[in-house]
């Protein structure tokens, strides 16, 4: 292990079977995150295109849910488990970061995950990439080994993480692993999420077929960047900043329905350059051996699931 110049150690991946791996990392959360004013969960009607998709691909899937849909929307997370998946937690309500009370939505969401699942989640993904150190403390208070939600770029008036490291580490204290979602590299922090994918277009792609990639990736969409939604229309741009009047626009309300096709795109890309897919559980529980942190977790992993190939 190695610490970086934010006082952030790094974490060792020498652990790791596979040379190049990737995890695509679903938000699965209700329409447009908090940008509605009322929620809506259109997205959630073509989860059984999600679970064809995958399925067809044999790719396993870690999918951050936000924690209310256990309530309100079993079944198509029912539907979801038949994949290879593993579940987390995202939020209770997904509330704007400004109103958010992450006491309250950690709880409640680990309360809803725990009557659904029978136990409980080890990793988190704040909503809008915003976390910080009191954050990390609650999420180990209760019991979070890993957490997913930095985004080692900057969003104006939202976040600004260019100090953050671009590849995993541990959040100092507590001792929690922080994996923040891959951008193109530790200079060019364009993030590799599939929302950039739409927003750059497939001059992006060109450019992920030629440029050299992190050996470890995390990459995260939602189903409003794969399929158009008629609730899109209910995004009050209005109140927005023009800077996000104009990619929303683009980004949501000009999708064409091809969202899946950019995905499978992106994953064939990855394929060609010898990227195996594999879940973030399975990566937290190599690297937790490396790092002592919990060999229990890691006896009772299955680090051969590292070994899951693009076929
Ligand atoms: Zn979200």
């Amino acid at each position: 292990m190695a610490s970086s110049k934010t006082g952030c150690t790094i974490v060792d991946l020498s652990g790791l079977k596979m040379d190049k791996l990737v995890c695509l990392t679903l938000d699965l959360e209700q329409d447009y995150g908090e940008l509605l004013d009322e929620p809506c969960y259109e997205g959630l009607e073509h989860i059984p295109s999600i679970v064809n998709f995958f399925r067809e691909r044999g790719i396993p899937l870690t999918c951050f849910v936000q924690g209310s849909l256990f309530e309100t929307h079993p079944a198509q997370i029912e539907e979801l488990c038949t994949l290879d998946v593993d579940f987390e937690l995202h939020s209770y309500s997904h509330p704007s970061p400004k109103l958010s009370n992450t006491e309250f939505e950690v709880e409640k969401g680990k309360e809803a995950y725990k009557r659904f699942f029978g136990k409980d989640p080890v990793g988190y993904r704040a909503p809008l990439c915003v976390i910080n150190s009191k954050d990390y403390e609650t999420l180990a208070s209760h019991g979070f080994k890993f957490d997913s939600s930095i985004c080692p770029s900057m969003r104006p008036g939202v976040f600004n993480n260019f100090s953050k490291p671009a590849t995993p580490y541990l959040v100092d204290n507590p001792r929690t692993v922080e994996f923040p979602l891959t951008v193109l590299s530790n200079i060019i922090r364009i993030p590799m999420g599939l929302s950039y994918i739409n927003l750059l277009g497939k001059s992006y792609l060109r450019l992920l077929k030629l440029f050299p990639l992190p050996n470890l990736m995390i990459v995260d969409f939602h189903l409003h960047d794969l399929f158009g939604l008629s609730s899109s229309n209910r995004i009050p741009l209005r109140k927005l900043p023009f800077i996000y009047r104009s990619i929303f626009r683009r980004i949501y309300q000009a999708r064409n329905g091809k969202g899946l096709d950019t995905l499978d795109e992106f994953i064939t890309i990855l394929c060609n350059r010898g990227y195996s897919f594999s879940k973030l559980i399975d990566i937290y529980e190599v690297i937790s051996k490396e790092h002592l942190l919990g060999t229990e977790a890691y006896e009772q992993s299955e680090i051969g699931r590292l070994e899951r190939s693009c076929k």
